[in-house]
């Protein structure tokens, strides 16, 4: 093995919430020899594995975790043309937004709705990372898994990973798999699909600024905008901003019965909290379900943007973000998490999903 293991490493540094305690042990795996190695380590003496990436989405207890912390550092993308189809191979270390920015600057479109987003490419199949009306789902062809039981590689397409909502079948059983590398169909020269009515409005309006009506707009400009968009929102990392401490959205938007949408609907026009049933952010989820909008229902249920609860809060740009201001506990975090959920439940009878690992 290149690397040694090391011993009580912090994990709140390799997180974006910055919050938790120690590994008990920690491998950083540079070649996929090394995770192979760290396995095997770890089967030999009957300590768990766990696997980290960037660290966007993961919460690690106050008094850390037992057993071994695999952070994937493997490196490689590999670009193979075919006319202007492309299919891209990409080690599970490499970080994901500058992949997406090499890949905007050569025209290669699929990837620039999902612009912006923090952590490793390794982990964007774990939840079926989306944004913007795209999925990795959408353009994934396989995924090389590590079976951890038999310590054997396998390729699963991408209908052997069963995608949901920000949600896989790895996200259901994360202790079966490590994504070793995945291979992504894009096209270049293609024109960006834009799927997202707010990403639509900007599209339009910079086309207006910038009097280009009628041309469509190029990968890389459609970043740009994604990038401006998430920036409002506070979505982009920046070690300035105050809400900088998080892992993205807190919580899924919830899918419930269209029967139960409508009566969410119908409540909060009696209450008051809308003039028309039009105001509640509700969409078609597909087999009689409604998707809707958790921030909303955050916001409706009594908790602003900026709330805070000591060392935590929402953010003051995204009603769906929980935010650490430093100097807090994991412990105060879920507290903030569970009356967040109170909240909702109560004013509306609708329950709200952790999006982050929670390393319990
Ligand atoms: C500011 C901000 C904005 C965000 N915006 C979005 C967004 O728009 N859309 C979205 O979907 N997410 C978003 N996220 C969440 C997060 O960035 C993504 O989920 C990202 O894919 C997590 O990658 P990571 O490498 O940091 O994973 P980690 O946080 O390190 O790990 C997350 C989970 O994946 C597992 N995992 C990681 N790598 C592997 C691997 N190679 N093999 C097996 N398991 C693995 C871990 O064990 C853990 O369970 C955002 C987060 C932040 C902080």
């Amino acid at each position: 093995m290149k690397n040694v293991i090391q011993r009580a490493v912090p994990l709140a540094p390799l997180t974006s919430f910055e919050l938790g305690g120690p590994a008990e042990y920690f491998l950083r795996a540079e070649s996929e020899r090394d995770v192979v190695a760290g396995l095997r380590w770890a089967k030999r003496r009957g300590v768990p594995v766990r696997i980290l990436g960037g660290g966007s989405n993961l919460v690690i207890p106050d008094e850390g975790v037992g057993g071994l912390v695999v952070q994937m550092a493997t490196r490689g993308r590999e670009l193979k043309m075919d006319g202007d189809l492309a299919e891209l191979t990409v080690a599970a270390g490499e970080s994901w937004d500058p992949l997406v920015a090499w890949l905007t600057g050569q025209d290669l479109v699929g990837f620039e709705c999902l612009s912006g987003i923090p952590g490793s490419v390794g982990a964007t199949p774990i939840q079926n990372v989306g944004a913007y009306g795209h999925e990795v789902a959408d353009s994934l062809i396989w995924v090389r898994v590590l079976d951890r039981e038999t310590l054997e590689d396998r390729l699963l397409t991408s209908r052997d990973c069963d995608f949901g909502y920000r949600d896989s079948r790895f996200k259901r059983d994360l202790d079966r798999f490590v994504v070793l590398s995945v291979r992504f169909a894009l096209r270049r020269g293609a024109v960006p699909e834009i799927r997202y009515a707010e990403l639509e409005r900007a599209v339009a309006e910079r086309a207006e600024t910038k009097r280009t009506e009628g041309s469509a707009p190029t990968a890389s400009e459609v970043r740009e905008i994604v990038i401006g968009l998430r920036k409002r929102k506070s979505m982009v990392f920046d070690p300035d901003d105050e809400n900088r401490r998080c892992a993205g959205s807190f919580f899924t938007n919830p899918i419930i019965e269209a029967a139960d949408a409508d009566r969410v609907v119908r409540d909060a026009v009696e209450r008051g909290l809308v003039s028309a049933p039009s105001e509640v952010p509700r969409y078609a989820a597909g087999d009689g379900k409604s998707k809707l909008a958790a921030g909303w229902l955050i916001e409706r249920a009594g908790l602003c943007k900026g709330t805070r609860r000591g060392a935590f809060g929402i953010s003051s740009k995204h009603a769906l973000a929980l935010v650490h201001h430093g100097g807090g506990q994991t412990r105060d975090l879920m507290a903030f998490a569970e009356e967040v959920q109170g909240a909702v439940r109560e004013r509306f009878g609708v329950e709200l999903h952790r999006e982050p690992t929670l390393w319990a």
